[in-house]
């Protein structure tokens, strides 16, 4: 069974904690790392864990909503730490002590009982990457921080029960947000951040495919609404908007089966 949850998401910061068990053992991946030291570990209490509980941490991209206290929690729990070579190229590679897995788009790897297979998204940084995780029986996709849906993104994500799919903003708050025009041009580009009708074409495509729930993450406090990224998704996939999980900012979301 593959269980997950996030404990915050957007940009102020991302995690998520994706648990994975068979037989009575129990495997933890960390997605994301991006808040301070002692944040991750109250909110890692609040989802009754504990940081030493934590098989791998996988960091997608460089900025900060995402790599935040990665290299301190690796190095203090003693925890590998995957992520792309360009990631740790733009980070400065600091030195994780012998810690450090590279991940490659489309090279698989195993944690535990959990089989990861990380692929290339557009998005402006200098090699970012998104996941599935699967357990033989279900899969996750994590899908945040992505201009647009490329085909290899589609692809990647063909046959996942269940996404964290990047709601980022509504076009028409994003435009009369008082957010400087450099900016507003772009999150809106094809490098930048998924729109609420660009997640919903992305569920409406996976659909067919396998897909069965969807949890909005990464919305902008600014230039979204929790209600108009349910309401998207929901008419996407032909279900009630409250059917539409949606990962908060500051408290993300409860437990979820994949
Ligand atoms: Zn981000
Ligand atoms: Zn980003």
């Amino acid at each position: 069974m593959i269980r997950f949850k996030s404990l915050g998401s957007g940009s102020t910061g991302n995690a998520t904690v994706v648990q994975a068990s068979s037989g009575g053992r129990a495997t933890h991946l960390l997605i994301d790392c991006g808040l301070g030291i002692r944040q991750l570990d109250k909110r890692l209490a609040m989802a009754g864990m504990l940081a030493e509980q934590i098989d791998a941490i996988f960091i997608t991209h460089e900025h900060f909503d995402h790599v935040g206290c990665a290299r301190q929690l690796a190095l203090r729990e003693r925890i590998p730490v995957w992520m792309s070579h360009g990631t740790w190229s733009a980070i400065g590679q600091p030195d994780f002590e012998g810690l450090l897995r590279i991940a490659c788009d489309e090279v698989d790897f195993e944690i535990g009982g959990l089989q990861v297979l990380p692929f290339t998204v557009p998005h402006d940084a200098r090699e970012p990457l998104q996941l599935t995780c699967g357990d033989g029986q279900r899969r996750l996709g994590v899908a945040t921080d992505m201009g647009h849906a490329s085909s290899h993104v589609l692809e990647q994500l063909a046959g996942c029960d269940t996404l964290l799919l990047e709601c980022n903003h509504d076009p028409d708050l994003l435009a009369a947000s008082t957010y400087p025009p450099f900016l507003k041009r772009r999150v809106a580009g094809a490098y930048g951040h998924l729109a609420n009708g660009a997640a919903a074409a992305i569920a409406a495509a996976l659909q067919p495919r396998g897909l069965k729930q969807v949890v909005a993450a990464h919305l902008s406090e600014q230039n979204n609404r929790p209600a108009l990224a349910r309401e998207a998704l929901a008419a996407a996939l032909g279900c009630a908007p409250a059917d539409i999980g949606v990962a908060d900012a500051g408290t993300g979301c409860d437990w979820l089966t994949a």
